[in-house]
């Protein structure tokens, strides 16, 4: 089985996320794409962090009408901190004939080679870089595997960090997230103080 693994804080997940995914997933010929929330994210480890059990929640239903796409609470059941080549180990042990595909943003690329054990990473799982907006493409970095696959999504300019911003101003989110993420956020009043 081809299968995407998508990992991030998505703190909310939001429609940049469910496009890119879903355009790599078309282009590749992916079987499923897993969204994978962190626990702790390495690179946000200071930042204040809605609980997983929402981001959890919110992806669920964010994802929920696409048959390709999954959520994994895989890195939020392990505990600590959510690096990435643990959970390609450990998901390499349940599916040991699945070929894993890794879909990072521009913005992720520019910090890989910090990333914990990055050569053993690209051993395990193919590279997918999306561009983003505001973002450059790949670097030429002698460092990075030559065989990234660069693959041309929409330029959709969404973060989760604008949508929390808009709500903590009572600004609309509306067609930044599905229309369920926005109801559930304003159900658990998230976000209202950042
Ligand atoms: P924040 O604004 O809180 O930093 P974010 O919107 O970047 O959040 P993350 O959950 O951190 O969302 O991102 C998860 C993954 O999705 C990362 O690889 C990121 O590069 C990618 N990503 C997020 N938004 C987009 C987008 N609009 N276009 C392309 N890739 C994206």
């Amino acid at each position: 089985m081809k299968l995407g693994v998508f990992g991030g804080t998505f703190d909310p997940v939001h429609h940049g996320h469910l496009i890119v995914a879903e355009y790599v997933r078309e282009r590749i010929g992916l079987d499923r794409v897993l969204f994978i929330p962190t626990l702790i994210s390495p690179h946000k480890a200071d930042a204040p962090v809605t609980s997983p059990a929402h981001r959890l929640a919110m992806l669920r239903e964010g994802i929920k009408f696409n048959p390709f796409f999954q959520v994994s609470d895989i890195e939020i059941e392990r505990g600590g901190v959510s690096y990435t080549i643990d959970t390609l180990r450990q998901m390499g042990e349940e599916g040991a004939t699945d070929e894993f595909f890794l879909l990072i943003g521009a913005d992720n690329l520019m910090e890989f080679r910090s990333w914990k054990e990055p050569g053993e990473i690209v051993k395990r799982a193919k590279l997918v870089v999306m561009n983003r907006p505001g973002f450059a493409g790949a670097p030429a970095d002698p460092l990075l595997p030559g065989d990234i696959i660069q693959c041309p999504v929409p330029s959709i300019d969404i973060s989760a960090t604008e949508i929390r911003h808009r709500v903590q101003k009572g600004l609309p989110i509306s067609y930044l997230v599905p229309p369920s993420v926005a109801r559930y956020i304003d159900r658990h009043r998230l976000y209202r103080q950042v």
